[in-house]
């Protein structure tokens, strides 16, 4: 699979955990995300207010969970973390809820996965720090309201327009991560490589940050997987030949995509002409779900101007047939 699509390991797991940044001035990038949780988290603390609810969207590995774990040890308190799928039942959600100490944070994960029930209940607690539970059942059963402990709520999802309109507007700050510059990828390649104690220079960690998609779960990804070739086919420092014959050797090519990305943009060119064509047809074609080009393959592709979405389906641009070595139809730039 592809290495921006594969599911993470145990293993990749402990090691993102290793890798987060715990503070928001660790956090590289995300400018304006940055921005105004600093503000508004500043301003809850001053008043000892719960933080208002925020809704973070964006690709999947652009930081929406580092992000809640920092909010909540900016605010000084407790994270609790689930996501939508998770969620099955109400009272699964009743339960964290009416756990929840004063200020602390409520993350949920794939916010948009929740079912229709659980959202229900979730309202009123968003704005009136209260649930409404059953107790009973059959003729007996009856309703009570709880009061919970003001809290703070941060959703996550990959796209904020699957979200329904009650629930995205009880979130008061939504911050919407971008992909990040190859700058940016850079300083975390080589503030992960130091964690992980590997030598690397700056061509090397600059080779790595440019290959990687904008986002930098892959970054580190990659770096882990340069580091093995390093240690097997050099000395054991990253340089930039070293990463340029370990990521030639992952199928990474010089624009930093992989084997789905060219799959894709193949796919769209040789067997739909360029393009349009709907996103289910391209699915059917690569033999990938179609939520899963949607949200992980193609918006990398789009915002670097090789894809264009428009409302008859998806159309390869001029740059991706001179990236698989084609000539181009007259076709409008990037
Ligand atoms: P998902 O959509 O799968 O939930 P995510 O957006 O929550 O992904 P994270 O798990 O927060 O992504 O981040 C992935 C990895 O990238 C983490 O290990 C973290 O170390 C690193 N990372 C993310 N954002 C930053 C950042 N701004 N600065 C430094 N490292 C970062």
């Amino acid at each position: 699979r592809a290495i921006s699509a594969a599911p993470l390991s145990h293993h990749e797991e402990a090691m993102e955990r290793a890798l987060r940044p715990k503070l928001l001035q660790e956090y590289v990038g995300q400018a304006k995300a940055r921005e105004q949780l600093e503000i508004f988290i500043g301003a809850a603390r001053k008043r000892g207010e719960a933080l208002d609810h925020v809704l973070l969207f964006g690709p999947p590995g652009l930081g929406k969970t580092t992000l809640s774990h920092i909010i909540a040890a900016e605010l000084g308190v407790n994270l609790r973390q689930t996501s939508g799928p998770v969620l099955e039942k109400p009272k699964d959600l009743a339960a964290l809820l009416t756990n929840l100490e004063a200020n602390d944070v409520l993350f949920i994960d794939e916010i948009h996965r929740l079912s229709p029930v659980v959202e229900e209940i979730l309202y009123p607690a968003l704005e009136d720090y209260q649930i409404d539970i059953m107790i009973g059942e059959g003729p007996a059963a009856r309703s009570i309201k709880l009061d919970l402990q003001p809290f703070t709520l941060v959703g996550a999802t990959t796209r904020a327009g699957m979200l329904t309109n009650p629930l995205r507007d009880r979130f008061g700050i939504v911050a919407r991560l971008e992909f990040y510059t190859a700058e940016e990828l850079a300083r975390i390649v080589v503030r992960s490589a130091g964690l992980l104690g590997v030598p690397i220079d700056s061509e090397g960690g600059w080779e790595i940050a440019r290959r990687s998609r904008g986002t930098p779960r892959i970054a580190n990804r990659l770096l882990r997987r340069v580091r093995d070739y390093a240690d097997v086919k050099g000395d054991g420092r990253i340089t930039q030949d070293i990463a340029n014959r370990a990521l030639a050797m992952l199928d990474v090519d010089p624009q930093g995509f992989d084997i789905m990305d060219r799959k894709l943009l193949e796919a769209v060119i040789h067997r739909f002409d360029g393009g349009p064509v709907g996103l289910d047809n391209i699915a059917a074609s690569i033999g990938e779900e179609a939520g899963t080009i949607e949200d992980v393959i193609e918006p990398y592709l789009i915002q670097q101007g090789y894809l264009q979405r428009t409302p008859r389906g998806r159309i390869a641009t001029k740059a991706a047939y001179l990236h698989l070595g084609m000539m181009p139809p007259a076709l409008p730039d990037a």
